[in-house]
């Protein structure tokens, strides 16, 4: 089967001025990343802040400009496609973002907001118009008095069911969220993280869902791919990646969610130290510095992202050690 999406050595190196006078300095943000996501399928894309998942993300919707690689929209590489090629495919893969304030334009109402996307993209007649924004705000949870009220009038939750709604205007087939619900309450969280599920089955959306922690995309994710200065560590699918990690990163990030249950207290410490600069990044394996496992290997020669298995990759030297260690 073709994969709906498919990013093949994607890289991105962002030019950053140096220190006082001296040259600029190559910042690898995204460095060389292959993935792909099946028709209707959620792939969890996870990493500490800096490690290069929206530069992915803005990678394949085009938003900034590709340096090397491939991003295949259904067989077809977007990268090479020119402004006017590339105009269909745009309504076909939406972004989501994490702060749905600073993404609307404030001056405009909802029902504004949502019919632009009709109208620029001509999907419904003038008089469907409004029937039509009433749906999409029913999709999303929201009544249809909605549409004659300013973004500020909303709740932080209420504002991103709103930027999901235009999203869903246009009828995408891939949505990038790009940490959707990262500014939201726990319990808002929930609701939005259900609504995203709701929405995906009824519209058969596939999902590039991006996120800081594992615990937010553990029950959104149908496969994990796990991030770290600007490369794919590990991918597995996701009740594997959480129940056996086989890279010490993931294992970390693991660590990093809250535990309720005392049973498992006593699992090794979660990260430590902060991420490395990308300007700046250590030897061999980059995770090095930070990882229990290391060994002389690990500060020399970097790990390839190897496939352990049909449907799993990783990149260490040590992923045979690597696994909670269950009491
Ligand atoms: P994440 O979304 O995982 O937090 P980003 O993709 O935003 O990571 O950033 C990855 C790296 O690229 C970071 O070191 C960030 O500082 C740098 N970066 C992002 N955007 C730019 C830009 N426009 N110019 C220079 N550096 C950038
Ligand atoms: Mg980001």
């Amino acid at each position: 089967m073709i994969p709906l999406l498919e990013i093949r050595d994607l890289a991105k190196t962002y030019r950053v001025p140096g220190k006082s006078g001296s040259k600029p300095a190559q910042l690898k943000a995204v460095n060389g990343v292959s993935l792909q996501i099946a028709p209707g399928e959620t792939l969890g894309l996870v990493g500490e802040s800096g490690c290069g998942k929206s530069t992915l993300g803005k990678l394949v919707l085009g938003l900034t400009p590709v340096d090397r690689g491939e991003v295949l929209y259904r067989g077809t590489d977007l990268v090479r496609l020119s402004a006017r090629q590339l105009r269909p495919y745009r309504r076909h893969m939406q972004m989501i973002f994490q702060d749905p304030f600073s993404s609307l334009n404030p001056r405009m109402t909802v029902g504004e907001t949502l019919a632009e996307p009709l109208i620029i993209h001509r999907l419904c007649a003038a008089t469907d118009r409004q029937s039509r924004i009433e749906e999409l705000l029913d999709q999303v949870g929201l009544d249809a008095a909605a549409a004659f009220r300013y973004p500020h009038e909303f709740s932080g939750g209420q504002r991103q069911r709103v930027s999901i709604a235009r999203a869903l205007a246009v009828e995408p087939e891939l949505i990038i969220a790009d940490e959707p619900v990262s500014a939201l309450d726990l319990s808002v969280q929930a609701q939005i993280l259900n609504l995203l599920r709701e929405i995906q089955t009824k519209n058969k959306l596939s999902y590039l869902f991006i996120a800081h922690d594992l615990a937010v995309i553990e029950h959104v994710s149908d496969r994990v791919a796990v991030m770290y200065l600007g490369k794919i560590v590990e991918t597995a699918p996701a009740d594997e990646l959480y129940r056996q990690p086989q890279h010490p990163y993931t294992e970390a990030l693991l660590n990093a969610i809250p535990q309720p249950d005392p049973s498992l207290a006593g699992r090794p410490a979660p990260l430590k130290g902060e991420i490395p600069s990308p300007l700046n990044p250590p030897s061999g394996c980059s995770f090095h510095p930070r990882c229990p496992y290391a060994s002389e290997i690990c500060h020399q020669q970097e790990p390839e992202l190897r496939h352990l298995g049909s449907n799993r990759q990783t990149a260490c030297h040590h992923s045979d050690k690597v696994g909670l260690k269950k009491p």
